[in-house]
């Protein structure tokens, strides 16, 4: 139990970019998240280049955090949309390029479904640029088959963050 009375949670973030200096873009997103009052970062991965998948553009740069935090989960993803709109995302048309998404992919151990949130975030398995990164920091939370069913897919390992 935190000092604000509402309990501690374990949350894990998904960090992508493919504008602009993407591996800058997220290295700051990480440090705006450690700064969000009532979120601590734990964690993270290292940056990792990825291909594209359901997007057009350049290549990605995509990371997944640890955050323990007193936020409730539509907070924390309320959080997390102030920190892309800081960093100019813009959204011309779906799946445009952009400057900075996060996604909340998972909330302790919370199954979530509302208008605006859910979690475990619907699409993180079929994507080997969250769950190469999430087995790095968290390889509990991947399923045992979940890496071997995303392989075809091309994932880079770049610097630690
Ligand atoms: P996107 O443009 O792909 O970043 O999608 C953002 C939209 O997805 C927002 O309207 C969110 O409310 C919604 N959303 C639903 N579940 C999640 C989640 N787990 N993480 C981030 N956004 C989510």
């Amino acid at each position: 139990m935190a000092a604000s009375g509402r309990p501690e949670v374990r949350a894990f973030v998904g960090l992508g970019a493919n504008l602009g200096d993407a591996a800058q873009t997220l290295r700051s997103a990480l440090d705006s998240l450690g700064r969000v009052a009532g979120v601590r970062l734990y964690r993270s991965s290292s940056l990792y280049r990825t291909s594209p998948v359901g997007a057009s553009g350049p290549d990605f740069v995509n990371a997944v955090a640890e955050v323990v935090t007193t936020l409730t989960a539509p907070a924390l993803l309320s959080a997390l949309q102030a920190i892309e709109s800081a960093a100019g995302r813009e959204r011309p048309y779906r799946n445009a390029p952009r400057t900075l998404d996060l996604d909340l992919l998972l909330y302790g151990s919370a199954r979530i479904d509302s208008a605006h949130l859910t979690v475990p975030h619907p699409r993180m398995h079929e994507r080997a640029f969250v769950l190469v990164p999430l087995a790095e920091i968290a390889p509990e939370r991947v399923p045992g088959d979940a890496l071997a069913r995303v392989q075809a897919q091309a994932v880079e390992r770049l610097d630690p963050t």
